[in-house]
């Protein structure tokens, strides 16, 4: 199965059936709240306009402001920040941190754009969305192909729309600035922080020793490089990286800062003189301890399963394994830390950010990475306790807590009117 949406429907549907779920709540939670779809004109830097297709998903708040990430990629399209979104409603619950679930983005190839296109991009889309975001409403973040230049630039435009003493008020109307804007020490590394001191969890629940383990990564941009830079100081070996250029392989190590500087000089990871050009089938076949796949959706699928053998598959991606690649995986007997588990580091360290801005405060990255260590604890064990005690995989016990907790505030509130 490979249309997005229905994988991330799937997955919810085995923790509902797990739960013994309410039909009503199945039933307002299969589509997200509001689906919101813009057409926005923008000057070209060859003075001609070129019009832009942008998509605002919110998919539950009832938990908090709506929250997720804003992708620019050529593919995006709605079943896919549909499902962006869902899995944000889950991660944010998983993690017990009071926001719910939505995502954005932009459907273009921001490689082929300059600078000040982007940002004209950025703000007229930014324009576009109005009051439908907000810092107690709906707070973006970066994904796919943004980064902390583009908060900064939807921050900006925002604040231009309010009157001027509530300017400052509104700065946390995005997560994942740049720190000198109003962002958090440790954001920027926080999804690949994350994502380690999940698999830190993993292996001391497995007496396995990171040290002598090694690893592979599908995406080197946020969070395959910072995840591959944090393993490899815990002494893991890294012996495969594949993005978007190609796939490179040495099986005694690569340097993840290395690989970074031949990636901001070429655009890529193509061409790196200290490893072997490999094909995509080699390097899904790259045998090693730990996959972290950091790119794209649906990679992992009847197709490149059977080619993988890992002890353990690290999402560092949102949706990168479809019903069937995991299927085939476990079967294998390869385990799970699942995207709303192994990537949350990035949402729960906007969640210090918003409230670091809220209260003017600055936390120092030890403070950051202290609490994000706890939250990511926390998280795991939970997770855990429930795969143990109702004999699930990991990602529907992950599920299960999270949409769990949904369920309850439900109950608790009813349904208006
Ligand atoms: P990024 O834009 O910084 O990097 C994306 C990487 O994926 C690049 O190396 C690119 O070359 C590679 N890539 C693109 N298409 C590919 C393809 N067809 N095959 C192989 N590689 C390909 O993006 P990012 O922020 O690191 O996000 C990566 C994934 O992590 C996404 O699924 C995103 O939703 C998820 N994620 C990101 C964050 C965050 O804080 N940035 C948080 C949680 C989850």
């Amino acid at each position: 199965m490979n249309n997005v949406y229905e994988v991330a429907q799937a997955q919810f549907e085995r923790a509902a059936n797990a739960l013994n779920l309410d039909s009503k709540l199945r039933l307002i939670l299969s589509q997200p709240k509001n689906e919101l779809i813009v057409n926005f004109p923008v000057l070209m830097d060859n003075g001609a306009f070129r019009l832009f297709k942008g998509y605002r998903i919110q998919h539950n708040n009832i938990m908090g402001p709506y929250k997720g990430g804003i992708r620019y990629h050529h593919e995006v399209h709605l079943d896919e920040v549909k499902a962006l979104a869902a899995w944000m409603t889950w991660k944010c619950s998983l993690m017990e941190i009071p926001f719910g679930g939505a995502k954005g983005g932009i459907k273009f190839n921001p490689r082929e754009h300059s600078a000040q296109e982007l940002e004209r991009i950025t703000r007229r889309f930014t324009h576009a969305l109005g009051s439908n975001i907000g810092p107690d409403h709906d707070i973006p973040a970066p994904d796919m192909g943004t980064n902390a230049q583009t908060m900064v630039w939807m921050m900006d435009t925002y604040m231009n729309g309010v009157p001027h003493d509530r300017k400052n008020a509104v700065r946390g109307i995005v997560t994942g600035k740049s720190v000198t804007s109003g962002g958090s020490l440790g954001r920027n590394k926080a999804t690949g922080q994350g994502l380690a001191f999940a698999v830190q969890a993993w292996a001391r629940e497995h007496n396995f020793n990171l040290a002598g383990g090694d690893f592979t990564v599908q995406g080197f941009g946020n969070v395959g490089y910072h995840a591959a830079q944090i393993l490899t100081n815990g002494g893991s070996t890294l012996k495969a990286v594949m993005d978007h250029t190609g796939a490179v392989r040495n099986l005694n190590g690569i340097d993840p800062e290395a690989l970074l500087a031949h990636c901001a000089e070429t655009g890529g990871v193509a061409g790196y003189a200290r490893a072997e050009a490999i094909s995509r089938e080699a390097f899904f076949a790259t045998r090693a301890d730990i996959f972290v796949p950091a790119a794209l959706e649906m990679q992992i699928t009847a197709e490149t399963a059977p080619l993988m053998n890992f002890r353990l598959v690290a999402e560092g991606a949102n949706g990168p394994t479809d019903l069937d690649g995991e299927r085939i995986l476990l079967e294998k007997g390869t385990e799970f830390l699942p995207d709303i588990l192994a990537n949350a580091g990035g949402v729960t360290v906007s969640y210090f950010e918003w409230l670091q801005n809220r209260r003017a405060e600055s936390w120092t990255e030890e403070r950051v990475d202290e609490r994000l260590l706890s939250k990511m604890n926390a998280a795991y064990e939970h997770m855990r306790a429930i795969a143990r005690e109702h004999k699930v995989d990991n990602r529907t016990a992950a599920y299960m807590h999270s949409v769990k907790r949904v369920q309850t505030v439900y109950r608790e509130r009813g349904i208006f009117p």
